[in-house]
């Protein structure tokens, strides 16, 4: 399944997408999920980029690492607000719930997230990658021990570790790495996939955006589901289907259990 630069371009109509992306999802030897903000976004999580985007309202300074270090006790009211006042009332999606079943059920092998909003998890995905971090855990700046971000954790600002270390959300802030295990992880994946379904990413945020793209330089066939066109889908997606996630996955899962195959 060589990619070559006449790739086809003839999506068919949506129907046909999903009667495809569930013949392909069915057929998987190892199908793989790798998920962007546009499927929190229907669950009332902004993203940060884009109109209406968490940067249009705040400075990503706020989440320079050297920044926030120097002003801990400026930011974290702001940090508290977002990620987990505005973030923590935000409740998984049916997209988030049909990747969360097909775990379950041994179709879904691992899901690779961009996003720190742990909806995954809240909706049951166990195997997740999560490249950029996540918010349900606090690091210690110091001394590295974890916390849960739970609301006593938070009642005082900024959290301290009995160190005496200020304590960070554990998603990667600007000027961070990506968490070593994630990059491994996610490179494995990329390895044993033959099928991915790249979901409301825009393909926009590297390195993780390199991921469906040695996915499929590997020779692995891309489902996409995104509202709209992404960087990936001229480059490399094999089937667009182009809704919103919450609609397209239940929709999915549906021809896969018809009896139409
Ligand atoms: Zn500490």
């Amino acid at each position: 399944m060589a990619k070559n630069n006449q790739h086809s371009r003839s999506y068919g109509d949506l129907e046909q997408q999903i009667e495809r992306a569930a013949g392909a999802i069915r057929n998987a030897r190892y199908l793989t999920a790798f998920t962007g903000a546009g499927i929190s976004t229907e669950s009332g999580v902004p993203p940060f980029r884009g109109p209406g985007g968490l940067w249009e309202r705040y400075d990503p300074a706020m989440l320079e690492l050297s920044y926030f270090l120097r002003n801990p006790s400026r930011i974290w009211p702001i940090l508290r607000e977002i990620f987990y006042s505005h973030f923590g009332a935000a409740e998984p999606n049916p997209a988030h719930r049909v990747l969360a079943k097909w775990e379950a059920e041994g179709t879904l092998k691992v899901l690779v997230t961009q996003n720190i909003d742990d909806l995954h998890f809240r909706a049951g995905s166990r195997n997740v990658v999560e490249y950029h971090g996540n918010s349900r855990r606090l690091r210690c700046t110091r001394c590295g021990a974890g916390f849960d971000a739970d609301e006593e954790r938070l009642s005082q600002l900024p959290p301290r570790c009995s160190c005496g270390g200020i304590l960070k959300p554990d998603f990667i802030f600007f000027g961070e790495m990506i968490p070593e295990e994630a990059v491994e992880r996610s490179s494995e994946a990329v390895e044993r996939t033959d099928v991915m379904l790249v979901i409301g990413s825009t393909g926009e945020v590297y390195p993780a955006a390199g991921i469906p793209m040695q996915a499929a330089a590997r020779g692995a066939t891309i489902i996409e589901v995104n509202p709209s066109e992404s960087s990936f889908t001229a480059q490399i997606t094999d089937i667009f289907i182009q809704m919103e996630a919450g609609t397209a996955l239940p929709l999915i899962d549906e021809e896969m259990n018809g009896d139409r195959a």
